[in-house]
C-alpha cells in the first residue's frame, strides 16, 4: 500500500460492527487488516482496475448463474443504451428470451448497479422464476409481445428523446425515408397511450407490432424487437435516427413521402437482414 493509503488495523469486534465502513475504506485503496487478541486473522484488499470481481478460482462472481451470459448482455446492451444516448437514467427495459421464459432488468436500479443475479427471470405470465428483485414495472408488455412473437429473441424499451417526442405528438413515422423498413413494414405505427405497466398498454404494443419489429409508444417512447439484444439495439438507433430526421424534415415543411411500390421494392431488398422475423403485414 502506498504511504497515500496507509493499513488500518482494527479488531474483529469492531470490524464486525463497521463492516459497510471498513469496505468503503478499502474501496478508497486503504487496507484493512482485522486482528483477533493482537495477532492478524484477515485482511480486506483494494482491488484496483477491475469492472467484474473474481472469485478465487478465476470466474467473475455469480458466473454459476443460470444464464450467466445473456445476463450479462443484457446489462452491457442497458449500459450502452445509456452510454450512446438512447435512453437516460432507469426509465428504459430490456428482456431476453431463455429456456422457459424471459429474463428481464429490474425495476428501480440503476443500470450502473445492476448486476447478473439482479436479473429477474419470468416466465411468460410475468410469475417469478428465479431472482429476488422485483421484474420490471413493464414486464406485461415484455411477456405478451415474447409470448406472441417466438421468432424474437430480445426486446428494448426506451424514452429516446426523438422516437418520444414524435410518440407525444401521437405520430407514427410514416415512409419519409427508406429506413422506415427496418420496422419491417411501411411505417412505424404508434400504438394510442395507455399507463405504464399495465395490460392495457401491452395490448396497444401488440395491436401496433402486428407485422412490424417496433413500434413507437404515445406519450412514451419506443419498443423494439431484435433476434437478438445487439439486433435489438441497431434497429432501435436506426428508429431513433429516423424520428430524429423525421422531425427535422417536419420542421422545415411537409416531408415527401415513398410510395406503396417504392417501399416493397425495399421490404424485398430488406428481407435477408429480417429473414428471422418474416413479418407478413405490411
Ligand atoms: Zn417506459
Amino acid at each position: 500500500m502506498s504511504k497515500d493509503h496507509p493499513t488500518l488495523l482494527v479488531n474483529a469486534t469492531e470490524a464486525n460492527q463497521r463492516f459497510s465502513r471498513l469496505l468503503a475504506e478499502s474501496e478508497q485503496g486503504h487496507e484493512v487488516v482485522i486482528t483477533r487478541r493482537g495477532r492478524a486473522v484477515a485482511r480486506l484488499l483494494p482491488v484496483f482496475g477491475g469492472d467484474e470481481a473474481e472469485t478465487s478460482f478465476g470466474h467473475p462472481v455469480g458466473s454459476d448463474l443460470p444464464d450467466y451470459d445473456k445476463r450479462r448482455a443484457l446489462i452491457d446492451t442497458c449500459r450502452q443504451m445509456n452510454k450512446i444516448g438512447l435512453n437516460q437514467g432507469a426509465s428504459g427495459n430490456a428482456s431476453v428470451r431463455v429456456d422457459g421464459g424471459l429474463l428481464i432488468t429490474p425495476s428501480g436500479l440503476d443500470y450502473d448497479k445492476t448486476e447478473p443475479v439482479d436479473i429477474v427471470k419470468i416466465n411468460y405470465e410475468g410469475r417469478v422464476l428465479r431472482g429476488s428483485r422485483n421484474p420490471s414495472s413493464e414486464w406485461h408488455f415484455h411477456c405478451r409481445v415474447m409470448a406472441a412473437k417466438p421468432e424474437a429473441g430480445a426486446l428494448l424499451h426506451t424514452h429516446s428523446i426523438n422516437a418520444t417526442t414524435l410518440a407525444c405528438l401521437g405520430r407514427s413515422i410514416p415512409p419519409f425515408h427508406y429506413m422506415v423498413a427496418v420496422a419491417g413494414g411501411r411505417d412505424i405505427r404508434c400504438a394510442p397511450y395507455a399507463t405504464f405497466g399495465t395490460e392495457k398498454l401491452a395490448d396497444a404494443v401488440l395491436t401496433a407490432l402486428d407485422g412490424r419489429l417496433a413500434c413507437l409508444m404515445a406519450n412514451h417512447g419506443m419498443l423494439v424487437m431484435g433476434r437478438d439484444l445487439e439486433d435489438a439495439l441497431k434497429r432501435a438507433v436506426e428508429i431513433e435516427t429516423l424520428a430524429a430526421q423525421y422531425l427535422k424534415a417536419l420542421a422545415v415543411g411537409k416531408p415527401q413521402l415513398l410510395t406503396v411500390g417504392d417501399m416493397d421494392v425495399v421490404l424485398e431488398k430488406f428481407k435477408s437482414y429480417s429473414a428471422w422475423a418474416n413479418p407478413k403485414a405490411r
